[in-house]
C-alpha cells in the first residue's frame, strides 16, 4: 500500500460564536499513526469530521500527498474509518461486510472476494467469513471494522475512539495489533483518543488538544518527559504539582521554597526565572525517592499510606501541613519496614518541570 502524507493547516472550527478549533495545524508523514488526545471537547472529533469530509471547516485546509481535499465528498476522500461501535451491517456476513466498500466501487466480482480474503486475513479472521456480526465478540467485530476500513486501500486510515467499547485486556491486545498492521501495511493512520496510555501505546506522535488549541505535538516520549505546557503534563500521566517560589536559578539548577518553608533543589536546564517568582513545580511519582534516613538534598516528611497498584507500591506522603504528594516504586518486601518519619527527594534521573503561574 502507498503511504500518503496528511497536512492540517491551521484548521479552525466555529459553530456561532463558539470556537471548537483553534488555528490547528498537524503535519503527519507518510506510513506514521498520529495520536488526537485530549479531554471530552477538546475537539478531537471535530478536527477527525473535517478530515474524513463529514463537516467543512469555518478555515484551513486539509492536504493528502500535498494535495487539497477540501471539495471532495467522504467517499472521494480514499480515507478509512473505524468508530468505537464497530458499525458493522448486522444482516450481512463478515465477508459481505468487508467486500462492501469494494462493491461500491463497482470492482470486479473476482477482485472483490479477494481483496476481502486478504483483509480477513491480515486480522486473521478469515474462518470467520460466513458468519454474522452478532456471531463475533467485540474484538472480533472490531478486526473485522478494520478489515472493512483497509479494504479499499485507504491512503489514511482514522481510527474515532476505536478500543473504548472493548474490556481492558483486549483493549490492549488491539492496541498492538493495530500497530503492527498499520506498521505491516505502511498506512497513514490517525487514532482519536482520550486515554492517554492508549496515546502513548498505539503512536508516533501525539498531538494533545485542549480547548480547541494544540498544546503540543511531539513523541510520545517527548510528550511524557518533556510537556511543554502545565496541561500536558498534569494530563499524560500522573504528576505531583507543587507551589512553590523561586530563591535562585543557576545553571543547571534552580532552588526553590516550597511548604512550609522548605528548599529544594531541582535540576534545571531551561530557561531560569528570577528570584520571588510563583511556579508550579511537577515531579512524575516515579521520579521521587524515599529513604528512611537523611540524605544530602532530602526533606523531611511522612509516610500517611502505601498500598500497592499492580507491580508497584503507591505511597501517600505528607510534606508540611498542606502539601502531600504521591511516590511510586516497584513493589518490594522492605515497603512494610518503612517508618512513618522518612526523607524524601528526588531520584538522581528525575526531570522535574517548572512552569511560571
Ligand atoms: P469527546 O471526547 O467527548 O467526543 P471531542 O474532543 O471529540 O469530545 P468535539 O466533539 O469535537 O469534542 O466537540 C468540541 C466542542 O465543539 C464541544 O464543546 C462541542 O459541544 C462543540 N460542538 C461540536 N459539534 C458542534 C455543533 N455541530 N454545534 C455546536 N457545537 C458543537
Amino acid at each position: 500500500m502507498k503511504s500518503s502524507s496528511l497536512d492540517i493547516e491551521s484548521i479552525t472550527q466555529r459553530f456561532g460564536n463558539f470556537t471548537a478549533l483553534d488555528d490547528v495545524s498537524i503535519s503527519i508523514n507518510p506510513g506514521e499513526i498520529l495520536a488526537l488526545l485530549g479531554p471530552s471537547g477538546c475537539g478531537k472529533t471535530s478536527l477527525l469530521r473535517i478530515v474524513a469530509g463529514f463537516a467543512r471547516q469555518t478555515a484551513g485546509a486539509i492536504r493528502i500527498d500535498g494535495r487539497t481535499v477540501d471539495d471532495l465528498q467522504p467517499n472521494a476522500r480514499n480515507i478509512g474509518l473505524v468508530f468505537q461501535n464497530y458499525a458493522l451491517f448486522p444482516h450481512m456476513t463478515v465477508i459481505e461486510n468487508v467486500a462492501y466498500g469494494l462493491q461500491a466501487r463497482k470492482e470486479s466480482p473476482s477482485l472483490v472476494m479477494k481483496r476481502a480474503m486478504e483483509c480477513l486475513e491480515i486480522v486473521q479472521l478469515p474462518h470467520a467469513r460466513d458468519r454474522y456480526p452478532r456471531q463475533l465478540s467485540g474484538g472480533q467485530q472490531q478486526r473485522v471494522a478494520l478489515a472493512r476500513a483497509i479494504a479499499t486501500r485507504p491512503q489514511v486510515l482514522l481510527l474515532d475512539e476505536p478500543f473504548s467499547a472493548l474490556d481492558k485486556n483486549l483493549r490492549l491486545d488491539m492496541q498492538l495489533e493495530i500497530k503492527r498492521l498499520q506498521r505491516q501495511l505502511g498506512i497513514t493512520a490517525i487514532l482519536v483518543t482520550h486515554d492517554q496510555e492508549e496515546a502513548m501505546t498505539v503512536a508516533d506522535k501525539v498531538a494533545v488538544m485542549n480547548q480547541g488549541k494544540l498544546e503540543q505535538l511531539d513523541t510520545a516520549v517527548n510528550i511524557y518527559d518533556r510537556p511543554k505546557t502545565l496541561f500536558v503534563n498534569q494530563f499524560v500521566g500522573n504528576c505531583n504539582q507543587i507551589q512553590a517560589n523561586v530563591i535562585s536559578s543557576g545553571s543547571g539548577f534552580m532552588q526553590l521554597r516550597i511548604a512550609d518553608g522548605k528548599e529544594l533543589a531541582v535540576p534545571w536546564t531551561g530557561e531560569g526565572f528570577p528570584a520571588g517568582k510563583s511556579v508550579i513545580l511537577t515531579i512524575r511519582p516515579e521520579q521521587l525517592e524515599i529513604a528512611s534516613s537523611q540524605r544530602p538534598g532530602f526533606i523531611p516528611a511522612r509516610r500517611i499510606l502505601s498500598t500497592p497498584l499492580g507491580g508497584n507500591a503507591v505511597h501517600q506522603i505528607q510534606m508540611g501541613e498542606s502539601l502531600s504528594v504521591k511516590s511510586i516504586h516497584k513493589r518490594s518486601a522492605l515497603d512494610a519496614d518503612l517508618p512513618g518519619d522518612i526523607w524524601i527527594g528526588l531520584s538522581d534521573t528525575a526531570s522535574p518541570r517548572v512552569f511560571a503561574v
